[in-house]
């Protein structure tokens, strides 16, 4: 039998839970945190999830499809691609009412961000003037707010962040050496200057990736070290499951193991500590228990509500019934300063080692 990668001495797997913040992942360690059983990449994952976090909150956002369809890109998991009969209709931008309209009903029902996408190469000028719209008339409810719009550049990022926009979501998708397999019609480095540009304009990134898309576990690996080795890390990293939707070129690759998205899942809260990992699409298809053991693994965000874009997400009431079973509750939007986090960070580890220390004496007794 092989020798797992967590004996290799090569490998240091020793973790700091608490101040285990690096942008300099090399793969090889990632890969060994990959093949650890599967236990102990569940404690290590809680470790640190509990060291950043309330383990039993769950951030909350909405997604809305403000343009859908006829997407010149040929992303090949996507139905709004043009390139791809899937039966999806055209849509024009949504008028900016219907869009409030639905961003206070997802207030209503304990969404503290909004999410708007729309499926284009990169936004035109008349439409980022509604847009830019969009995000001032949405964020006066009170809501944090994203915008998916595909590639921006540096004016484009700073005119969003400008408006008030909040998060910019752009995923990397796959590894870079997997990549090529599944959009032809822009690079990866495209994708890493959108990223730049978003961070550069002061806004928060968001960025994942899709799973089960026939990728090799070093694929997986892989992308979560270029998501890990950003500075700073996005602090929303959306890991999802591929929907395979009829029409598209990847409606029928194999299933990827839900055992192995969990890995992933967990393996992205060690890389990446302070961020937001969002068990995203996908979801709809997993189990209650698959669910749960993604929270356990460290995901601590959701979508919520009726769609996804354009796939199916499952409906509040499960999501609340699910939420009630394993006692979670929504994250309440953070006002805080990032003094005050300092503040409150350094008082619960304070507290922590009182009760280790507690701990230890009465276990001795
Ligand atoms: S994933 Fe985005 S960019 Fe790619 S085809 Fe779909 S809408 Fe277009």
């Amino acid at each position: 039998m092989p020798a797992p990668y967590h004996d290799n001495a090569a490998v240091d797997l020793t973790l700091d839970t608490r101040h285990d913040l690096r942008h300099d992942w090399r793969l090889e360690e990632i890969e060994a945190l990959f093949a650890l059983p599967f236990n102990d990449l569940l404690f290590r994952a809680q470790q640190v999830h509990r060291a950043h976090f309330d383990p039993n909150a769950v951030q909350v956002s909405t997604l809305l499809s403000i343009k859908t369809g006829a997407c010149p890109e040929d992303c090949k998991y996507c139905p709004q691609s043009g390139h791809y009969n899937t039966g999806l209709g055209k849509e024009k931008l949504l008028e900016i009412e219907k869009v409030v309209e639905q961003a206070r009903a997802a207030k209503e029902a304990g969404a503290s961000r909004f999410c708007m996408g729309a499926a284009w190469r990169s936004p035109r000028e008349r439409d980022l003037e509604v847009v830019l719209e969009m995000v001032g008339r949405v964020k006066a409810l009170g809501l944090e707010t994203c915008m998916t719009l595909g590639m921006v550049d540096t004016d484009q990022a700073s005119r969003l962040a400008e408006a008030g926009l909040d998060y910019y979501n752009h995923n990397l998708d796959t590894s870079p050496e997997y990549y090529g397999e599944i959009i032809t019609t822009r690079s990866y480095a495209d994708r890493l200057d959108t990223l730049a540009n978003v961070r550069d304009a002061g806004m928060k990134v968001c960025s994942g990736g899709i799973l089960g898309m026939g990728e090799a576990p070093r694929d997986r690996a892989a992308l979560l070290q270029q998501l890990a080795c950003l500075n700073p890390h996005p602090e929303s990293v959306p890991i999802n499951m591929l929907v395979k939707v009829p029409g598209t070129p990847m409606e029928n690759v194999e299933d990827l193991d839900p055992l192995e998205f969990i890995r992933a899942i967990a393996v992205a809260r060690i890389l990446m500590p302070t961020s937001h990992v969002r068990l995203s699409a996908g979801r709809e298809q997993m189990d209650e228990s698959t669910q749960a053991m993604a929270f356990l693994a460290g995901a601590n965000s959701i979508f919520y509500g009726d769609t996804l874009l354009t796939t199916g997400n499952p409906q509040v009431e499960r999501d609340r019934a699910l939420f009630d079973k394993l006692g979670l509750h929504p994250e309440q939007r953070d006002t805080r300063t990032d003094d005050e986090r300092a503040e409150t960070a350094l008082a619960h580890a304070i507290q922590r080692q009182r009760d280790d220390a507690l701990f230890y004496d009465a276990a001795q007794a």
